[in-house]
């Protein structure tokens, strides 16, 4: 209701209609796009798993090539929705770092993927 009502309020203002959730909407702008992007780098995601982690796609694109793209609009949207709705970067920086160490230290912890990572370097 409070929502909708400043919706009501900007768009009398600013003279148009604001979609929520839009790049450009009232409230979480941006919240459209993160969740789209998110979705396709999961597309991908399930296509790499598909080809049984083969690099290329039976529809002659490569994979390693497109999940790099949709995790570059990833991160695009993922910054423009913490700089839009004013998240706490200070907050998202610390968890990031903690869950990146505690990724490091399982994979460190498994002596088979360690191994790997030594000889493909
Ligand atoms: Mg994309």
């Amino acid at each position: 209701m409070i929502a909708r009502f400043r919706r009501a309020v900007i768009a009398f203002f600013v003279g148009s209609p604001t979609l929520p959730y839009a790049i450009s909407g009232y409230p979480w702008p941006g919240l459209s796009k993160l969740a789209e992007e998110s979705g396709e780098v999961i597309q991908v995601l399930g296509k790499i798993v598909g080809t049984g982690g083969e690099v290329e796609h039976w529809d002659g694109t490569n994979l390693r090539d497109r999940v790099s793209e949709e995790l570059g609009d990833l991160c695009a949207a993922i910054h423009f929705f913490v700089d839009k709705n004013n998240l706490d970067r200070d907050m998202i920086v610390a968890q990031y770092s903690r869950k990146r160490q505690l990724f490091e230290q399982w994979h460190n912890a498994d002596p088979i993927k360690r191994d790997a990572d030594r000889t493909s370097r």
